[in-house]
């Protein structure tokens, strides 16, 4: 069947989120960094967040600004405070005006038994991977409402939906991520926003780096055996998620074909959760 031009447009407009405004956290680097990415390629403006900027991530920004011909900005708030979210946040509506796309994605990660996990770190990781999403969520959900749009898309893990040993604080944040999402999904669920949590399995980036010795001396292996007998054995694919698919995703849950998706836990994990 040949396509007319109005369903040809209808689709091209549905692809087409120029003039959305989005924030990411914890986009200087890894997943929140390609989902970024994604976002300004669909047209999206872009509020970036994260530790490490340098000149050369400020060059990137540069990059995608003149290469999509949209505007970002960048907050360094520290996602584990409370008022540094609210400043950010205000920082996005006074340079783009509005916000309607909203990614949860900051996380940090510690492996450790739970005899001896730091209880710094279980702080840090349920203030971070859960507790900043609260806090991000209410601050943006009253001009979604009144706008009649908005997405929410938090950033959980394959640890949302099944736990692995010396992971305590993390799985527990991120079942607990999963358990924010749905119930605000079904708060906003007649204004036009959508909340759901993707679930990715493992991707290649500093977070994982980090967690190879860690998870190497918890579970007396070779680094060389936590890769191939830990972390890829988890994916029937043996293969690590790419930030380009998790990038994609983001896009789409965006569309207007993604509407009716709410409340959803996403599993990007190459089969992990499906033995
Ligand atoms: P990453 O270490 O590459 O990036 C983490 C980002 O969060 C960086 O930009 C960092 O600066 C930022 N960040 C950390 N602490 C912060 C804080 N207090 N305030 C503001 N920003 C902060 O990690 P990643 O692998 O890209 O992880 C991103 C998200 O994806 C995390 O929520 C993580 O739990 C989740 N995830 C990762 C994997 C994986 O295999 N890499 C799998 C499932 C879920």
């Amino acid at each position: 069947m040949q396509a007319t031009d109005a369903t040809l447009e209808r689709s091209k407009l549905n692809r087409n989120l120029r003039g959305k405004s989005a924030i990411v956290t914890g986009s200087t680097s890894g997943i929140g960094l390609g989902i970024a990415r994604a976002l300004t390629e669909a047209g999206v403006n872009v509020m970036f967040n994260g530790f490490g900027s340098s000149s050369d991530f400020d060059r990137l920004r540069k990059a995608l600004e003149d290469d999509n011909r949209i505007k970002t900005a960048f907050s360094g708030a520290d996602m584990s405070k409370e008022s540094e979210i609210a400043d950010m946040i205000e920082e996005a509506r006074t340079a783009f005006g509005h916000i309607d796309i909203l990614v949860n994605n900051a996380g940090i990660q510690h492996v450790e038994a739970i005899e001896t996990f730091p209880v710094s770190k279980w702080n840090a990781i349920i203030a971070i991977d859960l507790s900043a999403a609260f806090h991000t969520i209410r601050a943006v959900v009253p001009e979604m409402k009144a706008r009649g749009w908005g997405r929410i898309i938090n950033i959980a893990s394959a640890h949302a939906l099944v736990a692995s040993p010396y992971k305590s604080a993390y799985v527990a944040a991120k079942h607990g991520i999963l358990g924010l999402t749905k119930t605000v999904a079904l708060e906003v669920a007649e204004y036009g926003i959508t909340a759901n949590a993707v679930c990715p399995g493992y991707v290649l980036t500093p977070l994982v780096e980090k967690q190879i010795p860690e998870t190497a001396k918890a579970r007396m292996l070779t680094e060389a055996q936590v890769v191939r007998d830990v972390l890829l054995h988890a994916q029937p694919t043996r293969k690590f998620v790419t930030t380009e698919e998790l990038g994609d995703l983001a896009v789409f849950l965006c569309q207007d074909g993604a509407k009716s998706i709410t409340g959803a836990a996403l599993p990007v994990e190459g089969g992990w959760t499906a033995r």
